[in-house]
């Protein structure tokens, strides 16, 4: 048996509107061992997104509330107060999202943001910070990555800025990777670049990876383990290769006949 690099017990979730708190995650219970991929699968509105929220604490504070405990490299993150869980967002978990844009800053080139990230998190100076950023966009197979590093967000392609992301992500070498539907807003060619790319650093960079996706046939492409939710519930969960062999559940079953 693995270590395992991220525990989830019962991990309840519910919001705050019009006075009453309704729950959207229902006691879900997961783990994830040290340098292997699990994929959360479901329909939109199933609760992945707000899960994978959940255990980075970035849900408000007034308005949700989330019970259970999560345990992260044998520290409980559920209790661990705000400059300490801030902390281990920036070095520990990194996290990408269906849209790039969303979390770069239009006004700064990448050469900049990707700089910035590498100062604070790894106390690099500025000459080493520079070249460390070409270093991990050619990681990540940008091309002409020194001359690209003085581009604007917008100058890049919808891939090329997921690429810039992961990039982001991998300056903090993270043990964990929560990657939520990161490749859901490419076309079918630069997913499968993406998700080849994240594979290629899973393998070599020794991370882990929690890749939340509606796409069965991503799952097939990723997925060591693989965890089906609906409706705030797991339904299922076990080897990729069990779940596409054997499904148990016929929500499973159903997602699985859409797979081409
Ligand atoms: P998924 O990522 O699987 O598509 P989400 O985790 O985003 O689904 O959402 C699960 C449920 O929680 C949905 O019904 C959604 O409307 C609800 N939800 C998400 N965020 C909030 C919020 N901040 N306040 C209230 N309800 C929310
Ligand atoms: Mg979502």
């Amino acid at each position: 048996m693995q270590d395992k690099l991220l525990s989830v017990q019962n991990l309840r979730v519910s919001f705050l509107s019009d006075g009453r708190w309704t729950s959207v995650v229902h006691d879900i219970s997961f783990s994830i061992e040290a340098g292997t991929t699990v994929a959360i699968v479901g329909e939109s509105g199933s609760g992945k997104s707000v899960t994978s929220l959940a255990l980075m604490r970035l849900l408000a504070p007034g308005s949700s509330r989330i019970e259970g405990d999560i345990r992260f490299s044998g520290k409980l993150l559920s209790t661990m107060n705000d400059a300490a869980i801030r902390r281990i967002r920036g070095n520990e978990i990194a996290m990408i999202f269906q849209e790039p844009m969303t979390s770069l800053n239009p006004s700064l080139t990448i050469g900049f943001q990707l700089g910035e990230v590498l100062m604070t998190h790894r106390g690099m100076g500025k000459a080493q910070a520079e070249a460390e950023a070409v270093r991990l966009m050619e990681r990540v197979r940008i091309p002409s990555a020194a001359t690209r590093i003085h581009d604007f967000p917008h100058r890049l392609s919808g891939g090329m800025r997921q690429r810039v992301m992961i990039a982001m992500a991998l300056a903090c070498r993270p043990k964990l990777l929560i990657a939520d539907e990161p490749t859901t807003a490419l076309d079918v060619t630069i997913q499968a670049q993406i998700l080849d790319l994240i594979r290629e650093l899973q393998r070599e960079e020794g991370m882990s990876v929690l890749f939340i996706t509606h796409d069965m046939g991503v799952v097939a492409e990723i997925a060591d383990r693989t965890i089906v939710m609906l409706q705030g519930r797991i339904v299922e969960s076990g080897m990729t290769a069990e779940i596409f062999n054997t499904p148990k559940h016929p929500y499973t079953r159903a997602l699985l006949s859409a797979v081409p």
